[in-house]
């Protein structure tokens, strides 16, 4: 049953409070930052992709006028991660994604590899060129 997941540790429960700038579950602000609704099929790809480091249950939450249980997945390298949100009574998931920061990538080509740097945070990644 889903609310039989093993909880995230201290440590990386911590990371994303953290990464919401908040020091207590109760003192995040909902929604999430740069919180974006998608389909069921982009919320598993960012869920299989993301290889989140941390699984938090944030609560009961209203989306729209339906009050919801609350999860959020928290990626250090992304700073960000994806958001379930599961509608009391019916049962019914929404998914979302979040992010700490509204990225903006500049990117940098070279023969071997491209590099993406947001300029706000700074986080990067690099995708090597195939071949
Ligand atoms: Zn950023």
């Amino acid at each position: 049953m889903i609310h039989e997941l093993t909880p995230a540790s201290d440590a990386t429960a911590l990371d994303v409070l953290k990464a919401l700038g908040v020091d207590e579950l109760s003192e995040i602000t909902w929604p999430l930052p740069n919180m974006e609704p998608v389909s069921a099929n982009v919320y598993w790809q960012a869920f299989a992709e993301g290889a989140p480091d941390a699984l938090i249950e944030i609560g009961i939450r209203k989306v729209g006028y339906r009050a919801c249980r609350v999860w959020a997945t928290f990626n250090e390298g992304k700073r960000g991660g994806v958001v379930i949100a599961q509608e009391i009574g019916s049962l019914e998931p929404q998914f979302f994604t979040w992010s700490a920061c509204a990225h903006e990538w500049d990117a940098r080509h070279d023969r071997l590899m491209s590099v993406y740097q947001c300029t706000k945070c700074q986080v990067a990644y690099r995708v090597e060129v195939e071949g």
